[in-house]
């Protein structure tokens, strides 16, 4: 089972979806940026990462919105303006995508992975909330 935050609605795991959004720029990024930044602007917590295609992700907002995957005018302007703070030259690369994704977050604060409560033949693996790549080995 590893229906992301939707896991909850089938098996009894205390999953909820946290709704994050994220910008891509493109351009000349290499010229900016060589390895990943993070940073705080006035409180606002942002990380900036290159890519080989030359894009550079800005990411993420947390927000408690439940599976709402709307792209917001606020959103954009608060990754933007700390982006922006910490690496001004990326004021000239394009906007290229505004989105926004559904994490699972596990209310006890760690993924569910494993044999799933009550369930001898079901194996489960979601809450993995903003580490879900990250934890994938
Ligand atoms: C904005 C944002 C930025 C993020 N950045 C990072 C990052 O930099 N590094 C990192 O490690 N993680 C990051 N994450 C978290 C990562 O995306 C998730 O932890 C990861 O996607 C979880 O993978 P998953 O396969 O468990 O669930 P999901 O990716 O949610 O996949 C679940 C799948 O199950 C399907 N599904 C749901 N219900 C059913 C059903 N009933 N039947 C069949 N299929 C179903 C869905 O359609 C979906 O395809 C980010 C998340 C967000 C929102």
């Amino acid at each position: 089972m590893a229906a992301g935050w939707r896991s909850a609605e089938l098996l009894d795991i205390p999953v909820r979806p946290v709704k994050g959004q994220i910008l891509r720029l493109r351009g000349d990024v290499s010229s900016l940026l060589t390895r990943t930044v993070r940073g705080l602007s006035h409180g606002v917590s942002v990380y900036l990462v290159p890519r080989a295609s030359g894009e550079l992700v800005v990411g993420a907002t947390v927000e408690e919105r439940g599976a709402d995957t709307t792209v917001t005018a606020g959103a954009v302007r608060e990754l933007l303006s700390a982006a922006l703070d910490l690496v001004p030259g990326a004021s000239e690369l394009e906007l290229h995508e505004a989105s926004a994704g559904v994490a699972a977050r596990d209310t006890r604060q760690c993924a569910a992975a494993g044999r799933a409560p009550g369930e001898a033949d079901v194996w489960v693996a979601t809450g993995h909330y903003r580490n879900g790549i990250l934890s994938r080995p």
